[in-house]
This record gives structure tokens, C-alpha cells and sequence, in this order.
């Protein structure tokens, strides 16, 4: 068996470790004859599985008691939905910051709602390199909420710091964050946010999961006739089971998340690893005359590098023979090209030394 290096943007990388204790449970969970894959939802066994997959999350994030962690399905993009649909229910507007593709979709997903939505501030006008600086934001007077994207998975855009809004009352505008893309790659204080959302399928675990940390006020302020599978109130009732939850990917994001505090030794741990692998692809980039990044230092994604080449006649070969020497899912995403190298958490050291290597290699040979 040859397990290559996979620096794909999602669904992503897992640790090897994850998988391989899934497969020595896979057909006999713990002796109880069973597969995970197979159990009632409803069973202490899996209830004991859900528990300490949210009791771990829990312990790494630092989730806070007045927050409700809810473990649901359709994606992050469905969140784009759910949210000014349990946020806007009592009014107010929802207020966005726009820095990339994914938080234009959270924005459209509202107004195709008929939501009326506010720009707070757009990167667009430096061509998404760099972010909007704090004192840059101004939200409606009415704002319910502020949305924005702590990393751009396709631009490979990172914020350096968490916004934050005052009232003139003192009290903070509730922050809800889309951290599809980088969740877990650090600490972070989550009582700084009101909503964080993110879909599994990067630093989690496998697709079909996603996971929404909402603070206890924010809940109860839905609109009143949404499906009862769209409320947050209702869906942390019911600990995330109005229906059948995505079980088997449930029970592989507890797994990760064990890898996470054991194997790891926690964020701290993760957020030092995180930053010097992509200290060191950014400096091998720089130092190249064939690659180049054009994000601004302060705002380079720490999970998503992506670089062109100076000339992209060369772009096939390079996904060729990077494919060819075990250094899968190079190819920039579709709408921008190039390519992108993602370095989340279950992508090793080694994987990064690995490309660094090739990409030297070939810029001494161009192809
Ligand atoms: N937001 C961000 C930042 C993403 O990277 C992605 C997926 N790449 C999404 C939202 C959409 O996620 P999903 O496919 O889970 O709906």
C-alpha cells in the first residue's frame, strides 16, 4: 500500500492514524459485534461515541458552556441559508464582509432568500489580496450580525485578526464566522463570536458533516416558518438528532479530534505546526523565479497556498509530473487556475518538504 501525499482543498486529507483506527473498528466496533456505520443513532454506544466527539471539540476550541455545538448536514453552504433564516426573524440586517468567493456566496444565499443585506467591506477593489482593515468597518445601524470568511479557501486569503464591532450601548454586533477552511488550525477565543460554521470536509473529517458552535442568545430568533430541520433552536433540543445525523462521518470527526489532543497535543501544538509549514512553502515561493503569490504577507493563508507559474504553458506539465512523483490535487480551483496547495492539518511536514523538493526540481529543469 502507498500512501501519497494529498494537498487536495477538499474533502481533504485525514490523518493516517484516524484512518487507520476506523479500520481496525470497521467491522466490529469495541466488541459489540457491530459497525459504527450500522447503529441506531439512538443507541447508548453511539450516543457515547457523539458525546465525546462534542465533549472533545469542546475541550480543543475552548467552546465556552453558553455555546450549543450542533453537528448537522448540507454543508456549509447550507448554513449560508440557515443563518439570516434564524438570525433575521425578530429583524435587523445581515451585514457582510466580502474578501473572496465563498462569503459573495454567503451574501447572494441571503438576498436569493430576500433578505436585504449590508457590504460592510469588500477586498474586490485590490483584487482579494489583502483584507479590509478593522477600522475600514462600518455596519448598518440595524445590523443583526456581521458575516465574513476567516479564510478563502480559493484565494488563499486569511484574516490576521477577528473583527470586532461596538455598539454605542458598549455591546458587541454578533460576529458569525464561516471557518470552513481553517477551523482547528489554531486557538482561537470563541467568545468573540456569536456564529462559527464550518463544513467537516477539510479539518474535520469527512464531507457530509458540518458543524455550527452558536452562542445561547442567538438561538429562538428564527423566522417562524422555516423547516424545523433549519432551526438552530430546535436542532439543539433535539442534540443535533430532529433526524438521523450524518452518524459514521460524526463519529470520524470524534476520531480526529482525539488525533488533535493526543497525537498532537492540542491547538497550540497544531497552530505551531501550521505556521511553519507554510512559512516554508511561502519562503520557497519567493525565493523562485517561476512561482509567485500575490497575497499580501499579513493576509497569506496558512491552508491554502496557491501560486501561479510565470509561465503557464508549463502548468501541465507540472501536474503531471508532480502527480507522477505522489504529490496528489495541485490543480488550482477552476474559476482562478494555477495551482493551490493545501496544508491543512492532517497534511504532514513531510508532504511540504516533499513539494518544496519537486517544485525546485522543476523550476531548475522547467519541465
Ligand atoms: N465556505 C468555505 C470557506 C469553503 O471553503 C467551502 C467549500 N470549499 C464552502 C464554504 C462550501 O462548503 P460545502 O461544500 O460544505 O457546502
Amino acid at each position: 500500500m502507498t500512501r501519497h501525499y494529498n494537498f487536495c482543498a477538499g474533502p481533504a486529507a485525514l490523518p493516517v492514524a484516524v484512518l487507520e483506527r476506523a479500520r481496525e473498528e470497521l467491522l466490529d466496533y469495541q466488541g459489540r459485534g457491530l459497525s459504527v456505520m450500522e447503529m441506531s443513532h439512538r443507541s447508548d454506544e453511539f450516543i457515547a461515541i457523539a458525546e465525546r466527539a462534542e465533549a472533545d471539540f469542546r475541550h480543543l476550541l475552548g467552546v465556552p458552556d453558553n455555546y450549543r455545538v450542533l453537528f448537522l448536514q448540507g454543508g456549509a453552504s447550507l448554513q449560508f441559508a440557515m443563518l439570516p433564516m434564524n438570525l433575521l426573524g425578530q429583524g435587523g440586517r445581515g451585514n457582510f464582509i466580502q474578501t473572496g468567493i465563498w462569503g459573495k456566496k454567503a451574501l447572494n444565499e441571503a438576498k436569493h432568500l430576500g433578505f436585504d443585506c449590508h457590504v460592510v467591506a469588500s477586498s474586490e477593489s485590490n483584487g482579494h489580496t489583502a483584507v479590509p482593515a478593522q477600522d475600514e468597518l462600518r455596519v448598518s445601524a440595524d445590523a443583526a450580525y456581521l458575516h465574513y470568511t476567516s479564510n478563502e479557501t480559493i484565494g488563499g486569503l486569511e484574516f490576521d485578526y477577528t473583527p470586532q464591532i461596538q455598539r454605542a450601548d458598549g455591546a458587541h454586533v454578533p460576529l458569525v464566522c464561516d471557518m470552513s477552511s481553517n477551523i482547528l488550525s489554531g486557538p482561537i477565543d470563541v467568545s468573540e463570536f456569536g456564529v462559527i460554521y464550518a463544513g467537516a470536509q477539510k479539518n474535520i473529517g469527512p464531507a457530509g458533516l458540518t458543524l455550527v458552535v452558536v452562542r445561547d442568545d442567538l438561538l429562538g430568533k428564527a423566522q417562524a416558518n422555516i423547516p424545523s430541520l433549519f432551526d438552530y433552536q430546535m436542532l439543539a433540543d433535539a442534540g443535533s438528532m430532529v433526524n438521523t445525523p450524518p452518524t459514521y462521518a460524526w463519529y470520524l470527526a470524534g476520531l480526529v479530534f482525539q488525533w488533535l489532543k493526543d497525537d498532537i497535543g492540542g491547538l497550540a501544538a497544531m497552530d505551531a505546526i501550521n505556521q511553519r509549514k507554510a512559512d516554508k512553502l511561502y519562503a520557497a515561493i519567493d525565493a523562485s523565479e517561476l512561482y509567485s503569490n500575490p497575497i499580501a504577507n499579513a493576509n497569506r493563508s496558512r491552508m491554502n497556498v496557491p501560486f501561479v507559474l510565470a509561465d503557464s504553458a508549463l502548468d501541465k506539465a507540472f501536474l503531471q509530473q508532480a502527480d507522477a512523483a505522489g504529490l496528489l490535487n495541485l490543480k488550482g480551483h477552476r474559476s482562478v487556475g494555477g495551482m493551490r496547495a493545501s496544508l491543512y492539518n492532517a497534511v504532514p511536514e513531510s508532504a511540504v518538504d516533499a513539494l518544496i523538493a519537486f517544485m525546485a526540481d522543476f523550476e531548475k529543469t522547467r519541465g
